[in-house]
């Protein structure tokens, strides 16, 4: 029988793509999303796009806050994990709104995870983040790196991963994996599927992708007086493909042992990428040029933040999950994250949706 997972979030950016792989990998996948930032055709494009596997998902409209709606859910499915993604994200709107912040992640994911141990479902992987290390005091960033937070935003991520560690501490029976990612880009290599943000986009790549499409006139580069090679921020930029595969090897871990506890690895590449070289790589694979507007340095940014792969090489072993490739860490580089995610632009310079019926006025 194919295992049950349930994915919170799964038709967001990332969740869809995770979806994707689980379905291939052979898992049976229920999606529970209130569609908040993202839309069900992500999900109808994953169906076609898993051909046969396709059919083993069901999506559900469901916000993780409606108790109700969740139990009944669990009450009809049982399910063997959960992968929660569901969250807001947006690091500006968090300073903003943060009790709109606190309300969504933090009483969402109690609600979660009470109704998982009602129904005795105890195996959950959950979406942290790099934002938990701040501006850190040297890098590569390992597992094992004091945590902080400096905004609404990373406070929920740093809440959950402490609210994880305590039930895990109170009930034994809880195994948990904490991933923090470092910086999901790219898109599926077909570009059926890829990032679609509503509003202005927070991140480098979806914005970067938004100017070569014509939808904004520059990218605006927050600083160019770090101490870096150019000036410009340094981050670890991770195929979002190889993001779920990571996934897929953390619910891997999770089945194949019931003394996992509550254990944390990053998923990065393991590489420093400066603003500028991203775009460099983007206008490489593109053929388009992005026009720069410098600006002064973005609160709240650190310098150089990228990851120490080494514990998530180990201990996830991707080589398991990555048996067809060979391979046990990230597979992808720079140059096919920037490929896929002009594929994916270039063929839906919209997103999911048509110039028309954009989502938010601001865009
Ligand atoms: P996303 O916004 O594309 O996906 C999140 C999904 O969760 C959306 O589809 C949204 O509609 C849904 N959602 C939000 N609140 C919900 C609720 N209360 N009930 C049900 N559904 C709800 O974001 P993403 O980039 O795919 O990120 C997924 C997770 O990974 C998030 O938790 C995010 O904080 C985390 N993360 C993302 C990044 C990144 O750069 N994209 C980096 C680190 C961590
Ligand atoms: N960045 C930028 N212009 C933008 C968005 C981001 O110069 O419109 C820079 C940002 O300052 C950082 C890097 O790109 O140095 C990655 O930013 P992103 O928000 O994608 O990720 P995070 O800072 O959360 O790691």
């Amino acid at each position: 029988m194919a295992k049950k997972i349930l994915v919170t979030g799964g038709a967001g950016y990332i969740g869809s793509h995770t979806v994707m792989q689980l379905l291939l990998a052979g898992f049976s996948v229920s999606v529970v999303d209130n569609l908040d930032n993202s839309s069900e055709a992500s999900l109808e494009r994953v169906a076609e796009l898993a051909g046969d596997c396709g059919k083993n998902m069901t999506f559900h409209k469901i916000d993780l806050r409606d108790r109700d709606a969740l139990k009944k859910l669990f009450a009809t499915t049982k399910f063997d994990a959960v992968i929660h993604f569901a969250g807001l994200k947006a690091v500006g709107e968090s300073v903003q709104k943060p009790l709109l912040y606190y309300n969504n992640n933090i009483i969402g994911t109690i609600i979660l995870l009470e109704t998982m141990a009602e129904h005795g479902c105890k195996k959950l992987v959950f979406s942290s983040s790099a934002t938990v290390y701040g501006w850190p005091k040297e890098v590569p960033c390992t597992e094992e790196f004091p945590l902080c937070a400096t905004n609404p935003y990373g406070r929920t991520k740093l809440m959950i991963e402490e609210i994880c560690r305590d039930i895990q501490l109170g009930d034994s029976e809880w195994d948990i994996v904490l991933l923090r990612y470092f910086n999901p880009v790219g898109a599926h290599p077909s570009g059926f599927i890829g990032e679609d943000p509503r509003g202005i986009p927070n991140n480098l790549m979806p914005f970067v992708q938004q100017v070569a499409v014509g939808r904004r006139p520059a990218l605006t580069v927050f600083g160019n007086d770090y101490s870096t090679k150019d000036g410009t921020g340094v981050r670890d930029y991770i195929h979002v493909v190889d993001l779920a595969d990571g996934h897929i090897a953390a619910v891997e871990k999770l089945f194949r042992s019931n003394k996992t506890g509550c254990d944390v690895y990053n998923l990065g590449t393991g590489k420093g990428t400066s603003v500028l070289e991203m775009v460099e790589a983007f206008e490489k694979a593109s053929g388009k040029k992005i026009p720069l507007v410098m600006a002064g340095r973005r609160p709240g940014d650190s310098e150089t933040v990228y990851a120490s792969t080494s514990k998530a090489e180990k201990e996830l072993n991707w080589k398991y999950v990555f048996v067809s490739y060979y391979y046990c860490r990230a597979k992808y580089g720079i140059e096919e994250m920037c490929r896929d995610q002009w594929n994916w632009a270039s063929k839906n310079p919209w997103g999911y949706g048509k110039p028309n019926e954009s989502a938010d006025p601001s865009t």
